[in-house]
């Protein structure tokens, strides 16, 4: 572990503050699998229904449409934030078009200080599709950004490669709630966010103290295939606690985790990752517009320097339990309204 840390360029203690903040707030996640269930008309939740989708709703957005949403949430959070993100449309950096041949997904080739960055996605107006372009327009604004820096700099540290592309996210995502005011609409693209938080935040955190008693159980001597399957299902209990039924045969569930194998301990970034960005979103929410231009230097440090000095240059301690929390609170405030909207 110590390995991925030095690797990441980020301390222990930073990491272990992290993770317990995580396991204090298990019981968010016993909450919203006891409302999932009672939605779903089912007594308790069976592992395999923690994804199920709510209900049969559609919302279609052109991709015109896309850019006008993603421009006017970037422009309440910073107008200069628009203006790069509205380059990407008209000096057409951005692939988009749907064809016959061309390859899937969608990501942010940022190549070198001295070039723009450019975006290839494959639009299909549904509203996960605005979401997408939305995600990778962040990491576009980081790449512009930190243009200032020189080459060997230029690329952010893993755990805080993911933070302008998930915060872009988020701003488009409160947006569009906030022009839903249909219920159910609404409780599904809460859901659907809710659903990858956990699944980031709560799972990737397991992943990584299964890793860790696994590791602890093989310095005491080999392990069988069962006692791995016993040391997986431990790890799981606190996070599913007694709101979903783990369903036979997950005690295999370890061995299709490929981290696991090719890159140990790589797991944490992401619930680093997420947690950092639902904490700085909950920083913005508090500071309003003083805290663009922190963000912003944030932004343009990209990796010149450690991620614990990054955030202490915007006055951020990521070893203090009290900083993780706040993620955790804007967390519990869409498990929330989701507890509402459920009613
Ligand atoms: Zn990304």
């Amino acid at each position: 572990m110590a390995q991925r840390h030095l690797s990441n360029e980020i301390d222990a203690a930073s990491v272990h503050a992290m993770m317990a903040a995580v396991e204090r707030n298990y019981t968010l996640a016993h909450r919203y699998f006891k409302m999932k269930a009672r939605l779903l008309n089912l007594p308790k939740l069976e592992l395999f229904d923690q994804y199920a989708p709510l209900f049969e709703v559609k919302e279609t957005y052109s991709y015109t449409q896309s850019q006008e949403v993603i421009l006017q949430a970037l422009n309440r959070f910073s107008p200069e934030f628009a203006r790069i993100a509205g380059r990407f449309f008209t000096e057409n950096w951005i692939d988009a078009d749907p064809r016959s041949g061309k390859r899937g997904g969608a990501f942010c080739a940022g190549i070198a200080p001295s070039v723009h960055p450019f975006v290839l996605c494959s639009y299909n107006d549904d509203m996960r599709d605005v979401m997408t372009v939305a995600h990778e327009l962040g990491h576009g604004i980081h790449f512009y950004l930190s243009g200032k820096q020189t080459l060997l700099n230029f690329y952010m540290s893993l755990p805080v490669a993911e933070t302008a592309s998930v915060f872009s996210e988020m701003l488009v995502f409160d947006d569009l709630l906030a022009r839903l005011t249909d219920p159910r609409k609404r409780l599904a693209l809460i859901c659907g966010k809710l659903e990858d938080s956990f699944a980031t935040v709560f799972r990737q955190t397991v992943l990584t103290r299964f890793e860790e008693g696994a590791y602890a159980a093989r310095a005491k001597g080999r392990l069988n295939a069962e006692q791995i399957g016993s040391i997986w299902l431990a790890a799981n209990a606190p996070y599913y606690g007694d709101s979903v039924n783990l369903t036979q045969g997950y005690e295999w569930g370890w061995s299709y985790i490929p981290h696991f194998i090719n890159t140990p301990f790589y797991c944490y970034a992401y619930s680093f990752g997420e947690l950092l960005v639902l904490a700085l979103y909950g920083k913005y929410r508090r500071e309003g517009a003083a805290f663009a231009p922190q963000y912003r230097a944030l932004l343009e440090s990209g990796g010149g320097m450690s991620p614990k000095d990054q955030m202490a240059a915007i006055g951020i301690d990521i070893s203090a339990p009290a900083f993780w929390q706040v993620g955790f609170d804007e967390l519990e405030r869409l498990v929330t309204e989701a507890e509402r909207l459920a009613g």
